[in-house]
């Protein structure tokens, strides 16, 4: 008998009406002939209130006592979902965290599922009872209690249905599903009847809002699908799926980050280890750093830019002053008004076209980008606050996302298709050895013979990235990473790209006709560089790769001359002496993760 989890969220279950409608869905189901489990949030607001309340007695709450009060919420709305379906005439048992053998780390606030018994579940659903268990909590190696962050049910439900080796893990929320882009933010967003997990996962990052980031590594990790739907109605939402099942357009959704702020430290000096220094220091703060542009060093000094959100402005701003003598740089600058718009894709074949695209838009919007970043499925600029609106449109219409792609696959049809996972059983019993949520490496490796393409006092004004990459696409170089950060001289900016050694020679002719048509200061190239890439599963969730990766290579005498990352991959471009040792350093240092990703 096939096995469906089914995920309430706190809007789902926010009154006595949405209880017992929850309560029914999952009764049917089970009439339908299914085994359910149901993962089930706090009611409504309450695990707000309950946060209010904390901080009302205490100016800062000890963590464990905070999760302790937390994961009353989920309790309180089990309990009452179990009674409702027992009400309704079904069977049913409530669970806590703790009572699904729900093992985490004890990072209170914040933690990582490492394990989960199923014996207990399968037994009652073997009696014929529906199982609602508590989402968001689980305990540590000392029985309290611990919670997995904002938002995480949704990785509790993934997780059971993983171990559970569910059919669907069902997702009932207040909304019908994903979006291309927010619809609060552009109303002719569309919904998207599929969506692959790679997008997902990079679209949850830029801030999606509709799942918990870590529960779709964990779909990723087992390959279940999930399905988005609204709790209010029986409508078919998003179907999240392997990339291969989904077949989207080359761009499939546009996602805007309001509140960002850059942040710039001018005149690093360019040798290795600086910035694993600024960044160490940023990360001892627990604060997320997100765009980074390093510019290549010129006379001996690098300015390296990287966005926070806005709310961590002043904490990463603090953090820098104290390291800045240290690091023999020169000043901090910042802009706190500024957004990121990005664009996402597995299917980027093209990016070099996509990302012109993308550019054009802009410019023709008037929007003027002041930093670029690139991975393999993203493209990210930073635009001023003011433009981003105007910014997030343009790009969504000039990717038709608002249409429906004329090829794209029918729920029916990825259903029909859908194969068995033929290996789950090893891959859960192996993780399940206190690994579930542990970093997963898929490889390290190492593309030789690329070369890079530096111009410097770029004006910064709309329109100039635009024609740039206009000309390059024409010249039909492809181009793989694109980076534009500030430029510390003079306030213009600089763009670095690289591209396969065999067109260098191509790229600095054409790079030539733009620095003339733009009167811009100068033009670097850089031949003997390669790119290593570090791919696999919770690359940014997991905020130590960054700085493994800075450390390694700064040891090993190593400038990192780019860096993009994405949820998939993180790629750092360094000079090419060197780079075997930096592979095998790496590939040691990630020993345990690869392991896992195996
Ligand atoms: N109740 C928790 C929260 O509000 C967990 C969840 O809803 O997913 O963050
Ligand atoms: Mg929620």
């Amino acid at each position: 008998m096939s096995l469906i989890v089914q995920k309430f969220g706190g809007t789902s279950v926010a009154d006595v009406e949405k209880i017992r409608a929850a309560a029914r869905k999952a009764i049917r189901a089970q009439k339908q002939g299914h085994r359910v489990v149901m993962v089930v949030s706090a009611m409504g607001k309450n695990t707000d209130l309950l946060l209010k309340l904390a901080g009302d007695v205490s100016q800062s709450p000890p963590a464990r006592e905070m999760d302790m009060l937390l994961s009353t919420g989920e309790q309180v709305s089990v309990a009452l979902v179990a009674m409702a379906i027992d009400d309704l005439g079904s069977k049913a048992v409530s669970l806590t965290g703790g009572q699904i053998g729900m093992k985490t780390d004890d990072s209170f606030s914040k933690a990582r599922i490492q394990s989960i018994s199923t014996e207990r579940i399968e037994r009652l659903l073997d009696d014929g009872n529906i199982v609602v268990a508590a989402g968001f909590q689980g305990i540590d190696d000392d029985l309290n209690i611990t919670t997995l962050g904002r938002g995480g049910s949704d990785t509790t439900a993934v997780a059971l249905a993983s171990v559970l080796g569910a059919s669907a893990c069902e997702i009932y929320t207040d909304v019908d599903g994903v979006y291309t882009t927010d619809p609060r933010l552009l109303p002719e967003a569309r919904r998207v009847d599929v969506i692959s997990y790679d997008e997902m996962l990079e679209l949850a990052s830029l801030g999606a809002g509709v799942m918990h980031n870590r529960s779709i590594e964990f779909a990723k990790k087992f390959n279940v699908p999930i399905h988005v739907r609204s709790s209010f109605s029986d409508a078919e939402g998003t179907m999240i799926v392997a990339e291969t099942e989904s077949k989207t357009a080359p761009v499939c959704g546009a996602a805007m980050t309001p509140n960002e702020a850059r942040v710039t430290v001018l005149g690093v000096p360019d040798v290795p280890g600086k910035s694993l220094q600024v960044f160490s220091a940023i990360a001892e703060k627990k604060i997320a750093v997100d765009m980074v542009v390093q510019n290549v060093g010129r006379k001996g000094r690098a300015d390296i830019s990287f966005t926070v959100r806005q709310d961590d402005l002043k904490l990463t701003l603090a953090a820098l002053d104290k390291v800045l003598p240290a690091i023999g740089a020169d000043a901090v600058t910042f802009d706190d008004q500024v957004s990121k718009v990005s664009v996402v894709g597995v299917n980027m074949a093209d990016q070099t076209n996509v990302a012109s695209t993308m550019f054009r838009a802009l410019a023709d919007a008037n929007v003027n980008i002041q930093m670029i970043t690139t991975s393999e499925i993203k493209i990210s600029t930073l635009v001023p606050r003011a433009e981003a609106g105007a910014a997030l449109r343009a790009v969504h219409e000039v990717f038709r996302l608002h249409e429906k792609p004329a090829d794209a696959k029918s729920w029916d049809q990825i259903r029909a298709e859908r194969g068995e996972t033929a290996d789950l059983d090893t891959l859960v019993s192996r993780l399940q050895d206190d690994a579930l949520e542990a970093l997963t490496l898929t490889g390290i490796s190492l593309t030789k013979h690329q070369a890079r393409v530096t111009l410097y006092g770029v004006p910064d004004e709309p329109g100039i990235a635009a024609d740039m990459f206009e000309t390059i696409g024409q010249a039909k170089i492809f181009v793989d990473m694109i980076v534009q950060g500030y430029d510390g001289e003079d306030g213009s900016t600089s763009v670095s790209f690289t591209v396969d050694e065999s067109d260098l020679k191509q790229s600095l002719e054409v790079a030539v006709a733009i620095r003339e048509k733009h009167g811009m200061r100068d033009i670097q190239d850089g031949s003997d560089i390669a790119k290593i890439t570090v791919s696999g599963i919770g690359l940014r969730s997991h905020t130590h790769v960054a700085t493994v990766l800075f450390k390694q290579l700064a040891d090993l005498g190593i400038n990192i001359e780019m860096i993009g990352t994405s949820e998939l991959q993180v790629n750092a471009v360094i000079s090419a002496t060197n780079s075997d040792k930096a592979l095998e350093r790496l590939s040691a240092a990630f020993a345990a993760s690869l392991e896992a990703g195996r």
